[in-house]
């Protein structure tokens, strides 16, 4: 799915933060992830309704993105049988996005409750 995004800046929500910890939990930098989360702020945010978001530090919020990698899929399964991809980005130790997609179904969507997050798996080339 191509991802349109519009600028935008905001601290994370709760649901947000809270899946970006389940995530980041299977990494070896884990720490250095954690760290981060505090000071992330949401900078740009998918068009298409779902709630894929590009994120950074202070820091970085100004700099030119450089190539994402994908570290960490993870896979929300609905009772309704709805299936969301879930992919964490960073690039050389920093947290640069959350995507989420649908797999097999197209209405717009929520991160969901985190209990049915499922199939969380470190991409071990990336980190
Ligand atoms: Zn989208």
């Amino acid at each position: 799915m191509m991802h349109d995004r519009s600028a935008v800046s905001r601290v994370l929500n709760e649901r947000e933060q809270q899946l970006l910890l389940r995530l980041i939990a299977v990494c070896n930098k884990n720490d250095n992830y954690k760290q981060q989360i505090d000071h992330l702020r949401v900078t740009g945010r998918c068009n298409c309704g779902c709630p894929t978001v590009d994120l950074c530090s202070k820091e970085t919020e100004h700099r030119p993105k450089p190539p994402h990698k994908n570290i960490v899929d993870a896979e929300f399964i609905l009772p309704n049988g709805h299936v969301i991809g879930v992919i964490l980005w960073a690039n050389d130790g920093q947290i640069m996005g959350l995507e989420l997609y649908p797999c097999n179904f197209q209405e717009p969507f929520e991160i969901p409750e985190l209990a049915f997050l499922a199939n969380v798996m470190l991409n071990e080339e990336a980190v």
